[in-house]
């Protein structure tokens, strides 16, 4: 088809029924160097150019048989003949016949009577732009195959059209239909994921303004959802003001250059032996938990693992079990640390694991060697805890290929940032902890600094014995009492847990409260207490000792418990006290922290009719306008305050200040700790309403308070009975 390339001279059919003319062109066109055919009219011509396949056609449009028209229409059908020149003869002025002629698909005329010297030139040229065109149309072919290839589209969008032109290529990214849908560009901006949405915005934007810039890479969703990895880039051209006149962009889909680059990096980061990270990527995130760490002020265990004697077993057993003794060691580290990280202690249900809701990592760094980062642990324990976890895991026999295998791990613990800020000497330390445990007799866990060793111990001891106390009945309530100032008589007592455990001995609440608050333990503690207070109140109301008042401490964690009201209102059912014998007494911190969450509880307490005590007051420095917002009955004064009332300038004043203000507030005044006259003295000058404190009476079992109760009763009797 391409006669320009071919070094054959070009063929041409020359179709006309009148002899002359055809004959005076062929020859004509013989002479300016083409090869001739010739046909007599249409029918002829198409039989002809079936034998001889001619680069271009030039015919008569009036002929028997078959017109030029019709042959003309003929051979346009035929395959490959798309582009082929066919040339029209036609009367001068013969308007009709031109028409005519391009509606059947001629691609020029020329008007009889013929110009000879200048028809040799006209039928060149035709060729040439044939033989163009040709090109221009392969060339096209194959752009588009290599940008099918290469899964780029393109589009464009100019300011005066608003719409975009897409081609086939994004069309088929988005799984539109190949005809260009009509859309704007922010329409085409809808289809970009959520999550990359606003940046390739602000890309966008960029590119209206600055022009040029570097590609961007994002998600998009095509028609059906499917998510697509594309790169894409942008060109803009102006206007003399500087505005965008036209943007060209193309779009190539990477998807599958993204799977590929994710699973190289799968391949440069895993242990291949047991899936598990390898040390690269272990230093990766170990970098990220010291940043993230930094920023939050936070704490994480590096807990450094090697496994006992697995050389021997590598040595005697080979190195197939050997490799079997790794995968399985890294399958058990996983599920004992599976467990661990969807424990959290707010879990009321899982009370016995004492772990804090932790993230960890594992990895494999060679050898026998793993680590485990524990991000967000709150305590040193938490590690000691998982250290346990896994040799109790670990120590259990295995069987691999019939053969009985028995491993133990030495584990080392570092502490961010107490044993290290940075990742070597994080590393470095747990591994000289590790080895210390190594070297004090295998299967043991050792934290690198000494000291934490015998607290983890201890606070660990502490918290397994504690989960034991209610059940085995090592806890009991001592109570101390309150008296009135004005009427002298014993108005209510503080109820104050006690815990008494055959290894540990006794143990203050100040030692333990905190723990059973850190491991959520106070919950079904503080029930305890609660309940055993409520009965013994009921009972001494009972026994007609005319008790007005039993107080129970209630700690933060308790409080925030969504159904708390409805555990007090449950309580007071079943012990038949009546609710406003019952004070709570909580803490000023709570208040401060969320004062709207408190509000609401206290609201929904005052409803069921308890009273309300701000214990320790003076410690948390409460805004009074935010108190007076409060249901509140009672403030007490903090012993620290009460200690120097009558040494201490300061104290003295704050003492006097809060009772004149809980006075104009409407609320009644304690003062805990009254230890002697003298403080007694000054608070009843400052005519505070009631005291608590060793003066009166240290806390006792129920048996002794009871007989302080009859003795007081004797002397005044209750202004009232509730
Ligand atoms: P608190 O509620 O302020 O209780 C008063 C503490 O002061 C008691 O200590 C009491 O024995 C002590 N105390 C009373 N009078 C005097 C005195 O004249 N001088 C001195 N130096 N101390 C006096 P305890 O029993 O050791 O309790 C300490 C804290 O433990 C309590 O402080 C309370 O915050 C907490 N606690 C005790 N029992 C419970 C409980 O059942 N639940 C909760 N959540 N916390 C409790
Ligand atoms: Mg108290
Ligand atoms: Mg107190």
């Amino acid at each position: 088809m391409n006669a320009e390339a071919s070094s054959q001279p070009p063929r041409v059919l020359v179709v006309d029924d009148d002899e002359t003319t055809r004959f005076l062109v062929s020859l004509t066109l013989e002479q300016a160097g083409f090869q001739v055919e010739q046909a007599a009219n249409g029918r002829h011509a198409l039989t002809v150019f079936d034998t001889t396949a001619p680069d271009l056609v030039i015919m008569d449009v009036m002929m028997p048989e078959l017109d030029g028209f019709a042959a003309c229409a003929e051979l346009r059908q035929r395959p490959d003949n798309a582009l082929l020149p066919i040339l029209m003869m036609t009367g001068l002025d013969d308007h009709e016949s031109i028409d005519q002629a391009f509606n059947a698909g001629a691609t020029d005329f020329i008007t009889k009577p013929i110009s000879y010297p200048l028809l040799g030139y006209r039928v060149r040229y035709l060729l040439r732009a044939s033989a163009a065109m040709a090109r221009l149309q392969e060339s096209e072919r194959r752009l588009a195959t290599a940008q099918r290839m290469a899964q780029l589209g393109y589009w464009q969008w100019s300011r005066d059209q608003e719409r975009l032109r897409l081609s086939d290529g994004v069309c088929a990214v988005l799984g539109f239909e190949a005809t260009t849908p009509d859309i704007t560009l922010p329409v085409l901006l809808n289809f970009v994921h959520e999550e990359d949405r606003s940046q390739v915005w602000q890309w966008f934007t960029d590119v209206c303004k600055h022009g040029n810039s570097q590609g961007i890479n994002y998600r998009i969703l095509d028609t059906r959802g499917v998510v697509h990895h594309v790169r894409q880039q942008v060109e803009t051209l102006f206007d003399d003001e500087h505005r965008p006149l036209q943007l060209y962009g193309t779009l190539q889909d990477i998807t599958e250059l993204r799977r590929a680059e994710d699973r190289i990096r799968e391949l440069a980061f895993t242990d291949a032996l047991t899936q598990l990270p390898n040390r690269s990527l272990f230093r990766d995130r170990l970098g990220e938990t010291i940043k993230l760490a930094k920023r939050h002020d936070r704490i994480f265990a590096l807990l450094f693992m090697d496994l006992d004697n697995f050389k021997r077993i590598n040595d005697t057993l080979g190195h197939r079990i050997g490799d079997l003794l790794l995968q399985a060691t890294a399958d058990r580290l996983r599920e004992c640390l599976r467990a661990s990280d969807a424990v959290g202690r707010e879990n009321l249900d899982n009370l016995d694991d004492g772990l804090t809701r932790t993230r960890c990592n594992i990895a494999r760094l060679g050898g026998d060697e793993f680590t485990i980062l524990l991000s967000e642990i709150r305590r040193c324990e938490d590690a000691a805890v998982v250290a346990e976890r896994i040799q109790k895991r670990l120590s259990r026999p295995l069987t691999l290929e019939g053969h009985e295998v028995f491993i133990t791990p030495s584990i080392g613990i570092a502490i961010f940032p107490h044993d290290g800020d940075d990742a070597e000497t994080l590393i470095k330390n747990a591994d000289m902890a590790m080895y210390s445990a190594k070297h004090q007799g295998r299967n043991l866990y050792r934290f690198y600094d000494a000291s934490l060793n015998e607290t983890a111990l201890q606070r660990l001891s502490m918290e397994n014995q504690l989960r034991k106390a209610i059940e085995q009945n090592e806890l009991s309530l001592h109570y101390q009492p309150q008296l009135d100032l004005s009427s002298g008589r014993i108005c209510g007592v503080e109820a104050l847990v006690r815990w008494q455990n055959p290894v540990l001995g006794f143990v203050s609440p100040l030692d333990f409260i905190p723990l059973a608050e850190e491991t959520g333990l106070i919950i079904p503690i503080g029930a305890w207490v609660l309940r055993t207070a409520c009965q013994q109140a009921r009972a001494w109301q009972d026994a007609g000792y005319g008790l007005s008042r039993m107080g129970v401490n209630i700690s933060v964690l308790q409080f925030i418990q969504p159904d708390f009201p409805s555990l007090v209102a449950r309580i007071l059912e079943e012990t038949g006290l009546s609710a406003e014998a019952l004070e709570l007494e909580i803490t000023e911190s709570l208040l401060m922290k969320d004062p709207e969450g408190a509000n609401h509880t206290l609201q929904g307490l005052k409803a069921l009719g308890v009273q309300l005590a701000i214990d320790d007051f003076g410690t948390g420095y409460s805004s009074l306008s935010r108190l007076k917002q409060l249901p509140l009955d009672r403030l007490k004064i903090d012993r620290a305050f009460v200690q120097e009332v009558n040494t201490c300038p300061d104290d003295a004043a704050i003492t006097t200040a809060v009772i004149a203000m809980a006075e104009s507030m409407g609320l009644r005044v304690i003062a805990e700790g009254v230890e002697n006259e003298a403080q007694l003295g000054f608070l009843r000058d400052k005519r505070c309403d009631e005291i608590q404190g060793y003066y009166l009476s240290r806390p006792l079992p129920a048996d002794e308070i009871a007989v302080l109760l009859h003795q007081y009763r004797q002397r005044i009797e209750p202004i009232s009975q509730a």
